[in-house]
Order: C-alpha cells, then sequence, then structure tokens
C-alpha cells in the first residue's frame, strides 16, 4: 500500500500524512490511533486517489469533519479526508436561484450562517451538527427541527472507479431513513451537495438561535464526544433510558457518560479506541439486560 501512496504523492502531488496521529480527526479526540491520511483537496484529486487505490484493491476510510467517527489504534486501510477551499458567504447568491451547489467538505456552521442571514426554511433542521456536508448526507444527519435530507435535492458522487455520478431527489435517486443513506455504495464518495430551501422564512433565523441556546444547556457540546452514541430504538430514547438506569457520570478509564445528557460519552482526556469499545460494550449489555434492547451505535466505528 505505501507504495500506491508514495506514487499519489510524487506523481500527481497528493498530500499523503504517513502514521499520522489521528487524535484530531476525530470529535471524541481518542488517544493513540494512528494511520496514513490521504489529503483530497480537490474533485480531481479525488478521482485520481480512489481510482489509483480501487485499481489495487485497496479499501479506504473516508473522514469528513470527525464528528461521528473513530479510529482503530492500528489501521490496515488508509483514510481519505476530503478537504475543500473555504467559500464566503459572499460568494453565494441566495434567491437567485433554487439550488445552491456545495463541495462536500463545506462546514454545516457556514450553511447554518446563510440560512441565519436569508431565512431558509428548512436549514434550521442541522442547526449546532458538527460537520462536513458530506458527513451530514452520509449520516442523514438531523435534530427535533427535521432531517439533512428534507432539504438535499442532488448528490454527486465519485465512484471507486474515479466516475462521476449524479444522483436526484426528483428521480426517486436519493434515499434515506433514521440516520443513514441508502444510495452511496461502498467506495462512492460524495463530492458536492446541492440543497434547496422551502422558501425564505423570517422567523428561521430566532428559531435557529432558539435551539443553539437549548442544545448549548441540554448537551454537553464544550467536552470531547461524538454527539449521541447510541441511535434511538423506534420512539425509545436511547439517552432517556440510559438516565433511568442510573448511568449518569459512569466513568471507566476516562471515558464517561455526561451528567448533562445520558446518550453523550465523553472522553475525560486520556482514553483509548479500546477504552471506548470495552466502555460501549459494557453499556449496551445493561441496556439489553435492563430493557431487552439491543441499542445500534450510532458512532462509525
Ligand atoms: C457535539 C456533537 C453533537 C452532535 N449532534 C448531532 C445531532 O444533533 N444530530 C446528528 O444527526 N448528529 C449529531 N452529531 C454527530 C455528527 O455530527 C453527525 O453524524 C455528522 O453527520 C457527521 O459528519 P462528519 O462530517 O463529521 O462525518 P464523519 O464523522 O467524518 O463521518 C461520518 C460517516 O460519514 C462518512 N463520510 C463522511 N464524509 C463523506 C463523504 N464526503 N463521502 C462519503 N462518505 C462520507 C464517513 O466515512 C463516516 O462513515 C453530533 C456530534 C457531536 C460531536
Amino acid at each position: 500500500m505505501k507504495d500506491i501512496l508514495s506514487r499519489l504523492r510524487d506523481e500527481h502531488k497528493i498530500e499523503i500524512l504517513f502514521n499520522e496521529d489521528l487524535t484530531l480527526y476525530s470529535r471524541l479526540r481518542l488517544k493513540g490511533s494512528r494511520g496514513d491520511v490521504i489529503v483530497a483537496k480537490s474533485e480531481e484529486d479525488l478521482k485520481i486517489i480512489v481510482k489509483a487505490l480501487s485499481e489495487k484493491d485497496i479499501e479506504y476510510k473516508i473522514i469528513g469533519a470527525g464528528s461521528n467517527q473513530i479510529y482503530p489504534e492500528v489501521s490496515q486501510i488508509p483514510y481519505l479526508k476530503i478537504s475543500s477551499h473555504q467559500q464566503t458567504t459572499n460568494d453565494i447568491r441566495i434567491n437567485e436561484r433554487e439550488e445552491y451547489e456545495f463541495d462536500a467538505a463545506t462546514p454545516l456552521f457556514f450553511l447554518t450562517k446563510l440560512a441565519i442571514d436569508h431565512g431558509l426554511k428548512g436549514w434550521e433542521s442541522f442547526t449546532g451538527i458538527p460537520a462536513s456536508l458530506g458527513g451530514a448526507v452520509f449520516m442523514n444527519a438531523g435534530t427535533e427541527l427535521g432531517e439533512i435530507s428534507q432539504i438535499v435535492s442532488e448528490v454527486k458522487i465519485i465512484t471507486k472507479n474515479g466516475q462521476e455520478k449524479i444522483l436526484k431527489k426528483s428521480r426517486g435517486e436519493l434515499p434515506f431513513s433514521y440516520r443513514k443513506n441508502l444510495f452511496v455504495c461502498k467506495g462512492d464518495v460524495i463530492s458536492k451537495v446541492k440543497l434547496i430551501h422551502l422558501g425564505i422564512c423570517e422567523n428561521v433565523g430566532d428559531k435557529i438561535k432558539k435551539y443553539q441556546h437549548k442544545r448549548s444547556t441540554t448537551q454537553p457540546l464544550d467536552k470531547y464526544t461524538c454527539g449521541c452514541a447510541y441511535k434511538n430504538f423506534n420512539t425509545l430514547s436511547a439517552g432517556k433510558l440510559i438516565d433511568l438506569t442510573g448511568l449518569k457520570g459512569f466513568i471507566i478509564n476516562d471515558i464517561q457518560i455526561s451528567h448533562l445528557h445520558a446518550n453523550f460519552i465523553e472522553n475525560k482526556e486520556k482514553g483509548t479506541y479500546s477504552d471506548f469499545c470495552q466502555f460501549v460494550k459494557i453499556v449496551r449489555e445493561e441496556l439489553l439486560l435492563q430493557y431487552g434492547i439491543k441499542f445500534e451505535l450510532e458512532i462509525q466505528v
């Protein structure tokens, strides 16, 4: 694998970070994980990288903003970090078109700023979610105000062969369900996303600010977490059930269930990947024992 990565670096000037410390690539900041990171700074980079890896049958794992994933201590496969040039809100002309195209690396907070400035209805659905647009679409990220899938009209994918593929909602090609998409195949990379808005409404800014405030008082946003650890089970809230078991504050090896929100698991500082996996297994078994429900992890391991 190393020779392919060196070739990508030498022949195509693609940035490769060998044996990189992955602490900063996950919002949980687990210690001790390392791996080779390939940085794709453009769509052209992406095509070259995935084609070269796929030709040699090398699997890869895509990293967006790393808000919902953790990495094993040693990885046999490289990581593909999606990056892009920073747009400013002045670059985007709202109201001239019905659809707006953004790079997959665009941070959601940038889109939230646009929504507040222009009252873009529907865009409040992802308020406060720390994510790249590509990662949010992959996960069908959402809040109690809605899901991002409601405003996605088109997704551009680079397939593992380096080909472009356009999927449109109007053709029924963008199915989603709770916290997942049903159209990204293994090796596919989301490269661009078109969003629509459901009209202009002055209240959207207020709605977003109110919800931001609510989140800041009910979730440990200043701690190292990956958001909700477990998916809800139908209408049963994982957080509520963990709370009822009395596990809030439960801690082993610096990994702890948040005092503020029982479905948030915090890394106090020194937790590792193994510590985390062991911890979530214990909590999951306790939930199974108490309620007979096997809660699925929302975090991508
Ligand atoms: C404090 C906090 C609060 C959170 N609150 C919420 C919330 O309210 N609602 C919610 O839904 N989530 C929430 N999350 C979880 C997280 O923000 C979302 O899951 C988000 O969608 C992850 O996006 P990301 O860019 O960080 O993706 P990553 O975590 O980097 O990746 C997530 C998955 O998407 C894949 N992926 C990423 N980019 C691409 C791409 N371009 N092409 C193909 N695959 C890709 C990755 O391989 C991985 O499987 C929260 C997280 C934190 C830390």
